[in-house]
């Protein structure tokens, strides 16, 4: 059995150090939203922090093509996600490996898994088991504030956006991919649909951060997002649609723009997958002019930095503590 992110050795390349952003540029949340947006880049990284590290063994466990993979790992070696080893001169073999930046990702795996296994119901029969090495227990993560201890909700945050913060700057820049490429992606993945369809469009995830900052009408969503209103029509449709928004109030003659658009409990309950990214985020890239998002944990009034702790011991997680139990030897321990 493996466990999730085992210590790696770093070089001081990107994957060590965190980015420097141009004053002006898209900030860190927009950063990690395209980077992140992408589901295959997700499916790689999720085999990556098993302990994949060989192209063929991404090809087979992923199932992916060539062309996708290989763009991929390229993405994510530029992204100092991974580091690229060679391991045998003739022919020449390399491995990917993660480093600091790439394994600290897992909590937003563990998160996005946790989100998917409750909230998807026909993930749930497909999804491992994930056990804590301290206690042996199958967990659940909980997302908890470092300073207090205690479990976080949304609605104990308070998040002002910081110096280099605003909606313009915390969207993805556009992708240059062609609408080919992503339509062939989207159909062979695949895994994480409902992830996907919060994390994976730069609207979409702008959309949920606006909802979790309190934005219920769609004039104010428009108005805050500088988004094409049909796309926003779009999107909240969409949410609805897979139960993670609900439209209340005057709904009248069909019209998008009448009704308020609140977030659903299923809705509430992603909020720990946005909280362990922009915390990954804000840690891995700087902006000169300050963060992104200042956030404040309400009951107790320190700043904000989250931790996942196990729902059975309590205790806060590390990569290195979390097996993954395969479903079949999840039945042969009972
Ligand atoms: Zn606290
Ligand atoms: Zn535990």
């Amino acid at each position: 059995m493996r466990s999730l992110s085992e210590p790696v050795v770093d070089d001081a390349g990107p994957g060590s150090v965190p980015t420097a952003l141009q004053p002006g540029s898209t900030n860190a949340v927009g950063r990690m939203l395209g980077l992140l947006g992408d589901e295959w880049t997700l499916l790689i990284l999720q085999r990556a922090l098993r302990g994949t590290t060989r192209y063929g063994q991404f090809l087979d466990e992923v199932a992916i093509s060539n062309a996708v993979l290989s763009a991929r790992l390229a993405t994510m070696e530029h992204e100092g996600l991974l580091r690229r080893v060679v391991y045998q001169d003739r022919p020449v073999r390399a491995e990917y490996v993660l480093t600091s930046r790439g394994r600290g990702l897992w909590p937003v795996t563990i998160a996005i898994w946790d989100w998917e296994r409750r909230w998807v119901p026909r993930h749930a029969q497909t999804l491992p088991a994930m056990r804590h090495r301290l206690c042996g227990q199958d967990f659940a993560p909980v997302l908890t504030c470092r300073t207090c201890r205690e479990a976080v909700h949304s609605s104990d945050v308070h998040a002002e956006w910081g110096p280099s913060g605003s909606w313009e700057r915390s969207v993805p820049e556009s992708t240059t991919r062609r609408r080919s490429d992503l339509r062939a992606d989207r159909s062979a993945a695949g895994l994480f649909p409902e992830t996907m369809s919060i994390f994976g469009n730069r609207w979409s995830s702008a959309l949920i951060g606006a909802s979790l900052r309190g934005l219920t009408r769609f004039g104010d969503f428009v108005d805050a997002l500088g988004a094409p209103p049909s796309l926003v029509a779009e999107r909240l449709r969409a949410f609805c649609d897979i139960g993670v928004l609900e439209a209340r109030g005057r709904r009248g003659r069909g019209r998008v723009g009448r009704a308020e658009y609140h977030l659903t409990e299923k809705g509430h309950a992603f909020y720990p997958v946005v909280a362990v990214a922009i915390d990954w985020a804000q840690h891995w890239y700087a902006a000169a002019e300050g963060p992104a998002l200042v956030q404040q944990h309400v009951p107790c009034g320190a700043p904000l930095v989250v931790a996942l702790a196990c729902d059975q011991c309590s205790t806060v997680l590390h990569g290195s503590d979390i097996e993954i139990v395969p479903r079949s030897a999840r039945r042969a321990d009972r």
